[in-house]
């Protein structure tokens, strides 16, 4: 009986909301502008708690969510949702025009698989003869990264970076930009008016909130919020792998060592690769095919990977002259290489890169990687979805063909997408336009501006 009555009372409170946001007064118009305050530094206000939720009921065998009110938790004028390399690159670099920038990540650092995913080498940032062509905001990362102590290694090649210091540069440079952050809060839906994505909605601690915002910028590398647009996008099936970090590795006793090779005894483990902590590595895994949108795939993937990561360990510590190794760190975050692919208002392909074709909306390039030439252009259509507004995307979510999206998702090449998309978003809102509609040279000189190379 006390069940039935909630459910009533229910039901009138959502005919009532429903009424009420039908009304024409209530409805938001596509193009409408959030504009916050002049300085950029955001007005809108934050709300401290979400409303009460309304109950989750069981109606004929279905779970149903009812309808209800959401808290706006901010109004701004870029938002940026996913804090990976792309999402950070393009906070930046909209904030550098001026506008008010919402940065929203699920988790409580910056860097996503950079270094939540302990993927410490970056690359490609350079071409074929050593011309370093991926600049701009990567560089600028990277250069604050160096100046920490134990921060990156090979600054002059692709460089390995440590993720602790990876994580507080961008902390720094976050914070010194002005913007607006929230961490801990996943994006579960995008918000839609007329065609036009204007904003996205929040689950976090504070409950369920909506963001508001003229210009959406989807880094969350699995294009969640274009997905959840209506865009139209490819999905792949590729390797899922768990990173992890031995130490002690300077320890190792080289003579006992040799002497058990000498004899026949087998090679220790994978001991992974150099990184900026000495006698630390960094272990790479390339992990099973497999659904990186399906969280029992990943559940799955994520429980072998740490037992199979544990067995490495212990092999490697019965290996004679090895027995100090341990294990310093699993991944936060499990190596989802890619999922979906946005379809965008051009697709880039591996055959174009190959012949080194050109763009008129290049927006930046990138450096050497298989078979890619001198070096290669990117052009803006593919951060643009083909039917949606006011949304951009960058990152390893770009539109491409999939050899070509196993070379953008690299960690060099989502800076510049991130920049790109960026400075697009900031000159969208500057220019009262859609994203698609930027005006393409000052894009580029904006870019240019802000020492990116476009080739
Ligand atoms: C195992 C492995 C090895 C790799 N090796 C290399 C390498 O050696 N060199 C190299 O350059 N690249 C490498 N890569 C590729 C590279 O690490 C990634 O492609 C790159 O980090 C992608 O950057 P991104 O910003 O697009 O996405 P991500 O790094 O995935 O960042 C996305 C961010 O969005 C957040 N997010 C996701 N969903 C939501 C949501 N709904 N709401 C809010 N926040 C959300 C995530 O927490 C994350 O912080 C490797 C990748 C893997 C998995």
């Amino acid at each position: 009986m006390a069940t039935e009555m909630t459910r009533r009372e229910w039901m009138k409170a959502a005919t009532a909301a429903l009424a009420a946001a039908t009304t024409t007064s209530g409805l938001l118009r596509a193009d409408e502008p959030f504009a916050t305050s002049p300085s950029g530094k955001g007005t809108g206000s934050a709300v401290a708690g979400s409303a009460p939720a309304g109950p989750v009921v069981i109606e004929g065998g279905q779970v149903i969510q009812p309808r209800r009110e959401l808290p706006i938790l901010r109004k701004t004028q870029v938002l940026v949702i996913g804090g990976g390399p792309a999402g950070v690159s393009a906070a930046l670099s909209a904030r550098r025009l001026g506008v008010d920038v919402t940065l929203v990540e699920r988790y409580g650092h910056f860097g996503g698989l950079w270094t939540g995913g302990l993927v410490l080498y970056v690359f490609p940032m350079f071409d074929r003869k050593g011309k370093q062509v991926v600049r701009g905001m990567g560089e600028e990362m990277l250069k604050r990264i160096e100046k920490l102590d134990r921060g990156a290694i090979n600054r002059k090649g692709n460089p390995t970076v440590d993720a602790e210091a990876a994580k507080y540069a961008m902390v720094e440079m976050v914070v010194e930009s002005g913007m607006n952050v929230y961490l801990h809060c996943w994006a579960c839906e995008a918000i839609l008016v007329g065609g036009c994505v204007r904003g996205a909605v929040f689950e976090s601690k504070s409950g369920r909130q909506a963001i508001l915002a003229d210009v959406v910028i989807d880094t969350t590398g699995d294009g969640d919020v274009f997905a959840s647009a209506g865009a139209g996008y490819e999905k792949t099936i590729y390797d899922i792998g768990l990173v992890s970090r031995l130490g002690n590795l300077d320890k190792v006793d080289k003579a006992k060592a040799a002497e058990a090779k000498a004899a026949g005894a087998k090679p220790p483990g994978n001991l992974g690769a150099a990184t900026p902590i000495p006698g630390v590595t960094w272990v790479n895994m390339r992990g099973p095919k497999a659904d990186g949108l399906d969280v029992a795939e990943l559940t799955r993937i994520e429980l072998n990977s740490r037992r199979a990561i544990w067995k490495n360990v212990e092999r490697i510590r019965q290996s004679p002259g090895y027995e100090q190794a341990y294990l310093v760190e699993t991944a936060p975050q499990l190596g989802v290489r890619l999922t979906r692919l946005l379809e965008g208002v051009s697709r880039l392909t591996y055959a174009e890169a190959r012949a080194g074709k050109t763009f008129s909306d290049a927006i930046g390039c990138g450096g050497v990687e298989g078979s890619t030439p001198v070096e290669w252009q990117i052009p803006y259509g593919i951060l643009v979805p083909k039917t949606l507004d006011g949304l951009l995307t960058a990152g390893r979510s770009v539109s491409a063909d999939f050899k070509m999206a196993d070379i953008l998702r690299l960690i060099a090449i989502c800076y510049v997408t991130g920049q790109a998309a960026g400075v697009a978003a900031a000159l969208s809102v500057q220019d009262k336009c859609p994203p698609r509609k930027v005006e393409i040279a000052r894009l580029q000189a904006e870019l240019k501006k802000q020492d990116v190379w476009i080739g």
